[in-house]
């Protein structure tokens, strides 16, 4: 039985109060917020002479604005059903809005300025010295800018270059239905895409195959709308990125994070070399699964029965705590005074947004909402968001306002190290055997999903948009080859390549936000291989400076001051390393069961 958040006690909840204390003192911020906001309009026409004038009123209204964003949000997520907090939060969504609309001049103002001049501002004193890299971030785009009627005529048109996006979505999750299916003892299931994969994990074989077969029927019933809306998108990614002169989509799309090419191609590589580890792992999968022929809805089920995972929250705390202590003692003082000042509205309750993130305002320290349910996955979950919190911790602390967020090319990183330092403790310190297999079944299961799944879907951006810059079709049977291939030289021989997952790319919403998915597998295993570091020769150091540093840099500079350098093969490289001595486990394992 789901509690209300009255009857949940007041020591597991976050204090969002924090931010402001009571309702009416937001009231009256927002109030005096909503006159001010256009008051920085009067910067413009901007001048290298009140520039950093009018930055620093942006980053003032900014910050402010923030906070009753996030008070308002916070307060609506906890109880969807309190309309006084949702329409708080939909007055602070109006608001964000205007403060985009009023600071909207000064990019373009800053991009027509002399760029001599705007240095000699920004080298005349330390404040305005604040904003070097910002305004570099700004300047470097430069050469993608176009006459002013053009990018006119582009924004013009934005709503139809995001067309193919807003229509597979709908198609996707207003107009697909899926059938029910039955299991081996007649029970029938129901479709969705939320339930979908924990179907396939199911230790029923007729579910997960019924399962597999009703869902990908659909898609296919819409193959050739879909094929289209695909290819649109495609096509849209291609031509932009020839009208703003780039040489390839690619090459577009990685410029707006400042990442080259050859962190892309590099990742892509580094894991087509190492395929004999998954092909190793679906051999492994299909001996413990016992089965004469592993088909592709036998990949997601658990090779270890679940054992005992409960954990409760308590417990969940002191283990995460010993698990990081290899990050050095301030962090692990912060994070225990997170765990136990008001951080964290650990339970779930009647209306409360589902699933776990970590957010906040500058300035304040951050907020962690779970649903925990006191479990092995859920204690991960803990340590997954607290490493979220701890990197915004670090870099409000010690960066301006200016800085205070992070990409997700990097974000990912924090978060991951938490969860690999946790897992490896519980390695080192888990006896029952069966529970570390389970353990290392899950962790084997992040590799496969995290840095070898997202690296195919990659490969597969990758061509298809070589193919249109080819002029060669995009259509379901071209799409379907690509794919099918990508499938079969990932999963290797061991594995039925079932026909349906050659149109699995027709599920993926990522697809229509191209470029993108690559990042977790990078993340993925830059966090691993840090991990690695911080465990075997002392990487702690490094490791919190990139925790400090927000985003005063590119991102690919901030990594390599932690210690990985993204561009080389080595942190793909040492993650697979982990990754081998994991299947090495389970193998001994299995050899010693089966004796
Ligand atoms: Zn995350």
């Amino acid at each position: 039985m789901i509690k209300n958040r009255n009857d949940i006690s007041d020591c597991f909840k976050w204090s969002v109060n924090d931010l402001f204390s009571n309702d009416e003192m937001w009231q009256t911020e927002f109030d005096e917020l909503s006159k001010k906001i256009n008051d920085i309009k009067n910067f413009n026409p901007l001048t290298e002479d009140n520039l950093i004038d009018c930055l620093k009123k942006q980053d003032e209204l900014g910050l402010r604005t923030e906070r009753v964003y996030v008070y308002a949000n916070l307060k609506a997520n906890e109880d969807s059903s309190n309309t006084f907090y949702q329409g708080m939060a939909s007055k602070s969504d109006t608001l964000i809005s205007e403060y985009s609309s009023a600071v909207s001049f000064i990019e373009p103002s800053i991009l027509k300025m002399d760029e001599n001049k705007i240095f000699e501002v920004l080298n005349s004193n330390t404040d305005a010295a604040v904003y070097k890299h910002m305004i570099k971030n700004i300047l470097r785009t430069k050469e993608h800018i176009l006459p002013h009627e053009q990018e006119e005529i582009i924004s013009r048109f934005y709503e139809v270059s995001s067309a193919p996006e807003n229509i597979y979505s709908m198609l996707n999750n207003a107009d697909l239905v899926f059938k029910d299916v039955k299991a081996s003892d007649g029970k029938v299931y129901n479709i969705t895409h939320g339930k979908y994969i924990s179907l396939l994990e199911s230790q029923d074989r007729v579910l997960r195959k019924n399962a597999f077969e009703s869902y990908y029927d659909s898609f296919y019933k819409l193959k050739n709308s879909i094929s289209s809306i695909y290819a649109a998108s495609v096509k849209n990614d291609v031509a932009i990125s020839k009208i703003k002169k780039y040489n390839s989509s690619l090459e577009a799309s990685l410029f707006s994070v400042n990442v080259d090419k050859e962190v892309y191609i590099n990742l892509i590589d580094t894991v087509n070399r190492y395929l004999p580890l998954m092909h190793r792992y679906i051999k492994l999968r299909k001996k413990m699964l016992s089965v004469d022929e592993l088909h592709m809805y036998d990949l997601y089920t658990p090779i270890i029965k679940d054992t005992n995972t409960y954990m409760d929250f308590e417990n969940a705390k002191k283990t995460v705590l010993c698990a990081i202590k290899p990050l050095g003692e301030d962090y692990s003082y912060e994070f225990e005074k997170g765990l136990n000042e008001g951080w964290i509205d650990v339970y779930e309750n009647k209306g409360k947004r589902s699933g776990a993130y970590a957010w906040g305002a500058y300035g304040t320290h951050p907020f962690v909402s779970l649903n925990y349910d006191n479990t092995i996955n859920s204690m991960f979950t803990l340590a997954h968001e607290m490493g979220h919190a701890m990197h915004s911790f670090y870099t409000w602390k010690n960066q301006p306002y200016v800085y205070g967020d992070y990409t997700i090319f990097v974000a990912e990183v924090a978060s991951t190290v938490n969860e690999a330092l946790l897992m490896e403790y519980l390695l080192k310190t888990t006896n029952d055997e069966d529970k570390k297999m389970y353990l290392i079944n899950y962790f084997m299961e992040q590799f496969r999903g995290t840095l070898f799944r997202q690296t195919m879907f990659a490969e597969f951006e990758m061509k298809t948009h070589e193919m249109c810059e080819n002029a060669q079709p995009l259509n379901f049977d071209s799409l379907c080859e690509i794919y099918g291939n990508l499938n079969k030289k990932y999963y290797g021989d061991e594995i039925i390549n079932d026909k349906q997952i050659n149109w699995e790319w027709a599920r993926i919403p990522h697809f229509y936000n191209s470029f993108y998915v690559y990042q977790y597998a990078t993340g993925y295993s830059a966090a691993i291989a840090l991990s690695k570091k911080i465990l075997e020769d002392n990487g702690a150091e490094n490791y919190i400076k990139f925790l400090k540093s927000g985003s005063s840099d590119y991102s690919i500079n901030l990594l390599k001051l932690a210690g990985v350098d993204m561009s080389s093969p080595a942190p793909v490289e040492n993650a697979m390393k982990v990754f081998e001595k994991l299947i090495e486990q389970m193998e001994n394992y299995f050899e010693r069961m089966n004796k």
